[in-house]
């Protein structure tokens, strides 16, 4: 039985003081959560202080996104040496915003999650299709090619600390969600994959569904049999949303 993993990414949004009030309510229930892990992903200058908000919690922090090398003159940037140090446990890579508005490749998505399992944190790898890639029959073909370029240069050791977001583009910040079915599908397809690569690790591996889940639709998405958690934006940053999704999860 797989674990479910509902992560929050908060994107570039919060202030100090939306950090405390948010982590602040989602605290008070989450300690009931027992069943669930449970991952806030705010942008890196407040993981700091997200970290100290959950010490006494279960809630995990995690960073949106790192650069590959450990250090030096890449001005901007942060390593997952740096994430580590902070406490942060969990890093984001190849998010569709990061391939879409800053290049980010399948071949710069494979060196991040080199850098992220050498230094012992999970990486949450963000594969998902465009629109036209799926109306135009290449949603196969595209999800194939995410996995084996990000992907395939680990070995099963290594893969087996890999959680996957399927992320259908066109559902992201839209509104638009895939039926349950239609996620299902493609997260049997994934998992089918890795199977062929990863043997029987691919069983084991969490894949969570992402793109405008919410409050809503949680309960019919999560409770189908290959989705294994969610990657939250717009719902994660309304404490009463996002407890609801955690509590819907945790009674699953
Ligand atoms: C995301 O940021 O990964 C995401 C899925 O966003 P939203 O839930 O807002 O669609």
């Amino acid at each position: 039985m797989r674990r479910l993993v509902i992560a929050g990414n908060w994107k570039m949004n919060a202030d100090k003081k939306f950090v405390t009030d948010l982590i602040t309510a989602i605290k008070a229930r989450a300690s009931g959560f027992k069943n669930i892990d449970t991952v806030l992903i705010p942008p890196s200058l407040y993981v700091a202080q997200a970290v100290q908000l959950t010490k006494d919690s279960e809630i995990k922090i995690g960073v949106q996104n790192i650069h590959q090398e450990a250090k030096g003159a890449f001005t901007g940037e942060i390593s997952t040496e740096m994430a580590k140090d902070s406490e942060a446990k969990y890093v984001l890579i190849g998010h569709s915003e990061r391939r879409q508005y800053f290049g980010e490749t399948d071949q710069l998505v494979a060196l991040k999650v080199s850098s992220v399992i050498k230094n012992g944190l999970t990486p949450i790898v963000c594969i998902g299709e465009k629109l036209e890639e799926r109306e135009s029959g290449n949603l196969e073909k595209v999800i194939k090619k995410q996995l084996t370029d990000g992907l395939y240069h680990l070995t099963p050791e290594q893969f087996s600390n890999v959680i996957i977001a399927y992320e259908p583009v066109w559902a992201i910040g839209t509104g638009k969600t895939a039926t349950p079915q239609q996620a299902q599908e493609v997260h049997a397809f994934i998992r089918k994959e890795l199977g062929i690569k990863f043997g029987s690790y691919a069983e084991k591996t969490i894949i969570q569904y992402g793109g405008s889940v919410n409050d809503s639709n949680a309960v019919e998405l999560l409770s189908q049999s290959d989705i294994d958690g969610a990657l939250i934006g717009g719902a994660s940053l309304k404490a009463d949303a996002f407890l609801v999704i955690l509590e819907t999860a945790n009674k699953l």
